[in-house]
């Protein structure tokens, strides 16, 4: 699933695109990616608006129309953007076209149907329970070690759950884990004030370097020109299971936490026990 980088990556290659490009129409491949309005809505209320603001939001992407109202898109799994000729065929898991003044289409294409879109008047209606950016001041330990205090569900789980930092996944948060020396499995509340800084600030020195290598590419992401980021050439410990851990040559385990595939060193990132 894309998280924060490639997410952002994937904006900003599509905003040059379709900024200030008015639609002319909007096809409805699949009615189903649409959430709100009710499709017939969605289709009459973007026909002859524009994009005039694109911004991103944990792993939403938000476009503002010349109207106010907001077009919102999430990616889900397999969601991909592209901006082609208008005479390029669709191809089979096309859900979403736009048709823009310039003669290109901006299409959305989605193999597995989880992507979805929305077109509401307010963007909080969407995004408003979202916890912080990750990259943001707001993003800071003081911030962090108050909403795990007293947590007792583990880190991992913790940090996928979007309302307490928005835009991290499976991929960027093993690997913040792994960079933090902290156990996947770790209680959020028996953090340390010294891990929870750690954490914060290797949250935000691997979401940097994938941005820079403009994401991690393991099978479905790719950038709107159809290529491939370069991430997944610097995780140390994500599907790495059995090799050897590049800090101590221990062999990278893998276990399950809440339901997620969950990589880590088990020679550097110890359980440890709980203080009662
Ligand atoms: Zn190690």
């Amino acid at each position: 699933m894309p998280e924060l980088p490639e997410v952002q990556t994937i904006l900003d290659a599509l905003t040059p695109h379709i900024l200030h490009q008015p639609i002319r129409a909007v096809a409805l491949v699949w009615r189903g990616v649409v959430d709100r309005p009710e499709p017939t809505l969605f289709s009459a209320w973007l026909t002859g608006r524009q994009v005039v603001h694109t911004a991103r939001r944990g792993k939403y992407m938000l476009f503002r129309l010349d109207n106010d109202r907001w077009l919102i898109l999430h990616l889900r799994m397999t969601g991909k953007m592209r901006v082609v000729d208008a005479h390029e065929p669709w191809r089979p898991h096309d859900r979403l076209i736009f048709h823009l003044a310039h003669g290109r289409d901006w299409r959305f294409e989605d193999q597995r149907k989880f992507g979805r879109a929305y077109l509401v008047e307010d963007p909080a209606e969407i995004v408003g329970a979202l916890g912080p950016e990750p990259l943001s001041a707001a993003f800071h330990p003081d911030y962090l070690a108050q909403v795990l205090a007293r947590r007792t569900a583990a880190i991992k789980s913790l940090l996928l759950d979007q309302r307490i930092v928005a835009g991290i996944g499976n991929i960027y948060a093993d690997e913040a884990l792994f960079r933090a020396r902290i156990h996947p499995l770790q209680p959020g509340g028996t953090l340390t004030p010294t891990e929870i800084t750690a954490l914060t600030q290797a949250i935000k020195t691997i979401l940097t370097q994938a941005l820079a290598e403009m994401g991690t590419t393991l099978r479905d992401y790719r950038r709107p020109d159809g290529s491939v980021g370069a991430f997944q050439n610097r995780l140390q410990v994500f599907r790495r299971t059995g090799q050897p851990c590049p800090s101590c040559g221990t062999p990278i385990q893998r276990i399950v936490v809440g339901g997620r595939s969950t990589h880590f060193c088990p020679q550097e990132q110890r359980l440890k026990p709980i203080e009662h």
